[in-house]
């Protein structure tokens, strides 16, 4: 059966003298292992289309569970993210945290929007328009908020109250309560979250794609919004990635 999809590549190995696997986030069928005969020669048509982060047009052969590529149509290969070593280590964890999450949440309903986000996070990071740190803000916290993991950021969990002077966010069960309706200590799981932040929050969890990135910030809310973005995924997917600690520790 021959399937045609779109889809950017998100990881590959190597196999026998001159063949890959690679692993492809599509719009239509999530994430697929495509074995590629011959992809490693410098001269194999495939050889572009292929490489990591490369957004293409695959045509894949499926035979019962394995898919071998057929054909590929280059659309951009992001090719200088590689010159950035702190760009390329950052692409390197969104990978990893897609795989991660889509495979073990199986969200077939989203692919086509969280495809456009990898596109246009990659796309704003190649590009040096924004600042790394918010990409990785709004490609974690939005990734997640799509499979399943948003918080409630509309009002306080208890009375609804949309705004408060002090707000508690709670990191661990992603609930917000008014000052009011608080009653226990802020520590490590709960922390008070200020309005800005919290307006940054619903934008990157609800907003259209279309007006996603646009959104300003100043140093300081961005550093409060990495905190937040950071210790909300950790909390939720329970684990960290060797790229996130590469990418930490040339930062
Ligand atoms: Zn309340």
């Amino acid at each position: 059966m021959l399937l045609t999809t779109m889809g950017v590549v998100i990881g590959e190995r190597v196999y026998g003298e001159n063949d890959k696997f690679v692993d492809i986030f599509t719009k239509d069928y999530g994430i697929i292992e495509v074995t590629v005969k011959g992809g490693r020669k410098l001269n194999s048509k495939n050889y572009a289309a292929t490489s990591l982060f490369s957004y293409s047009k695959f045509c894949v052969r499926k035979r019962g569970e394995r898919y071998y590529l057929n054909s590929s149509e280059i659309e951009n290969t992001f090719y200088n993210l590689r010159l950035d070593i702190k760009k390329l280590a950052l692409a390197s964890y969104f990978a990893e945290l897609l795989k991660y999450t889509v495979l073990s949440y199986d969200s077939d309903e989203s692919y086509e929007f969280i495809l456009k986000l990898l596109l246009n996070t990659l796309y704003y990071l190649e590009k040096g328009s924004h600042n790394i740190m918010l990409l990785k803000s709004i490609f974690e916290f939005r990734l997640l908020s799509e499979i399943g993991l948003i918080p409630n950021l509309i009002g306080c969990s208890v009375c609804n109250a949309y705004s408060h002077s002090k707000m508690h966010f709670n990191i661990q069960d992603g609930k917000l309560y008014c000052d009011n309706c608080f009653s226990g200590n802020d520590g490590y799981n709960t922390i008070i979250i200020n309005e800005s932040t919290l307006s940054a929050l619903r934008h990157i969890s609800l907003s259209d794609m279309n007006v996603l990135f646009n959104i300003k910030v100043s140093d300081k809310l961005l550093d409060e919004l990495n905190k937040i973005t950071d210790r909300y995924t950790y909390a939720h997917i329970n684990r960290s990635f060797k790229t996130l600690e590469y990418f930490k520790n040339i930062s």
